[in-house]
């Protein structure tokens, strides 16, 4: 076992799923965040545990050929971004690995891994930031939560939100000092405003604004918003959402307009979707279509085929799915977003698809035991993926395809595991970053019932 503070001469040889350089001393591995493989380096053992240890860079000594100058300032201190001292070629190259690793060594799963797909640009991409407001030197700022921790990180020019962001929470601030609107104190539960929170419309460009605040003060508010929207004619929405409660959830149940509409539209493959800001939808937009083009090229849909999405959200993913199908049916537990999810196909004039609140696990059970055969499912999971009745219900529906979306590959390989003993072969893994410069990537699972 290391010793805290120790110094250790280590050399990077791999790389975690969340962006963390490894080495290994002695057989024990030691992670050291912002490394890259083939940097050696005296590094400093910041916790010891029996079998590993976390390290710093005391010193590096030869720079991996992957290294790239942080093109950001906050970079070493902001919890957001995880791989911005390498190429974007190599933080793919990582994602790529992290993704045949899970399936290789969790699941124990050989599918053809088809190369990932990066971003073409992997900046500004993010459509939704949530920016927490603070007192700092007796004056308010917004930026960034550094890593594992409440403390804000002042900034407000992110490399990966649109640079339209950044100016309009320049010109909020300024607002706010002159107005002297109280940032919200987390510790004492006092202040006015805890988050400022930006969402975009991609394609349409429209640009909502959201203050979350401990009460209403519309009043306050207004003559804010007055003058932001005079100056940024893409605010089409301009809201206010109440939350009082001493938590980290950031959002409150209570939203209302102060000026233009309660939701921004857009479009995602072609469906016209409205956006409120409680709505989930996919942060990055342009890579999100590539993504869901791609489940429906690996659904072989030919318009004879019934589809269930299940974890189905908004309902994009079927939705953009069912020009190619007989029927649609979505399942998804948060009944906001499931009259999203109505809303969204009356608007697109889509008439083949139901959906419905529940739980993917009770509602895949009820529809199997009613003898139910979809053609295809879909399953888009939260984090912690499915859960074991829900891909037992699945299999039971035995439809000839299974088309797994999934933003963590190691549940997703856990998953696609089960799946594989119950009758469902894996066939080919895509990753698609929709995610550049953090530790996150999301890929599509192909499954096919064995003869
Ligand atoms: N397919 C959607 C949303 C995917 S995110 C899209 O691409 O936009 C995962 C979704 O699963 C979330 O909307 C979440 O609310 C939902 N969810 C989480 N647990 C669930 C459960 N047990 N049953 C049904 N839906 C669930």
């Amino acid at each position: 076992m290391r010793k805290k503070n120790e110094i250790v001469p280590l050399t990077i040889t791999g790389m975690t799923a969340e962006g963390n350089g490894v080495g290994r001393i002695e057989g024990e591995a030691v992670f050291v965040p912002r490394t890259a493989v083939g940097d050696k380096l005296q590094c400093r053992i910041v916790k010891a545990m029996p079998t590993y240890a976390f390290g710093i860079i005391e010193q590096l000594e030869e720079p991996s050929l992957d290294r790239i100058q942080p093109d950001c300032p906050v970079y070493a201190s902001c919890g957001g971004c995880a791989f911005r001292h390498m190429t974007y070629q190599a933080e793919c190259n990582v994602k790529q690995q992290v993704v045949e690793d899970a399936f290789v060594r969790i699941g124990g799963l050989h599918p053809v891994f088809l190369p990932i797909l990066g971003c073409d640009t992997p900046i500004g991409y993010r459509n939704k930031a949530q920016y927490p407001v603070g007192m700092q030197n007796g004056q308010a700022v917004c930026g960034f939560y550094a890593k594992r921790s409440h403390r804000i990180v002042p900034y407000t020019h992110c490399a990966l939100q649109p640079p339209l962001f950044g100016e309009i929470l320049e010109a909020a601030l300024e607002h706010i000092r002159q107005q002297g609107l109280q940032p919200y104190d987390e510790q004492r539960g006092t202040g006015l405003l805890r988050h400022l929170y930006l969402r975009q419309g991609y394609h349409s460009g429209e640009v909502m604004l959201c203050f979350v605040v401990t009460r209403p003060a519309r009043e306050q508010l207004m003559p804010l918003s007055q003058q932001l929207q005079h100056r940024f004619p893409q605010l089409t929405s301009i809201c206010m959402n109440v939350n009082p409660a001493r938590t980290n959830v950031i959002l409150g149940k209570r939203t209302e307009t102060l000026l233009g509409q309660a939701a921004i539209r857009d479009t995602m493959c072609g469906i016209r979707v409205e956006l409120s800001p409680h709505a989930f939808y996919q942060v990055n937009t342009a890579q999100a279509e590539r993504l869901y083009g791609i489940a429906r090229e690996f659904a072989q849909l030919d318009g004879r085929q019934s589809l269930l999405d299940l974890y189905c959200g908004t309902g994009t993913i079927g939705l953009s799915m069912a020009d190619g199908v007989k029927h649609l049916t979505g399942v998804e537990v948060i009944p906001q977003a499931v009259e999203n999810a109505i809303r969204n196909a009356r608007e697109n004039r889509i008439e083949n698809a139901d959906f419905h609140v529940g739980d993917a696990a009770q509602w895949a059970q009820q529809l199997a035991q009613r003898g139910e055969h979809p053609d295809v499912i879909v399953l888009d999971p939260p984090r912690k993926g499915c859960d074991a009745q829900t891909l037992e219900a699945v299999c039971r529906m035995a439809p000839q395809r299974i088309v797994m979306i999934s933003c963590n590959p190691a549940t997703a390989a856990r998953d696609c595991a089960l799946l594989d003993k119950m009758g469902y072969h894996a066939q080919k893994v895509q990753a698609v970053d929709l995610f550049p410069r953090t530790g996150h990537v999301e890929c599509v699972v192909l499954m096919s019932r064995k003869k």
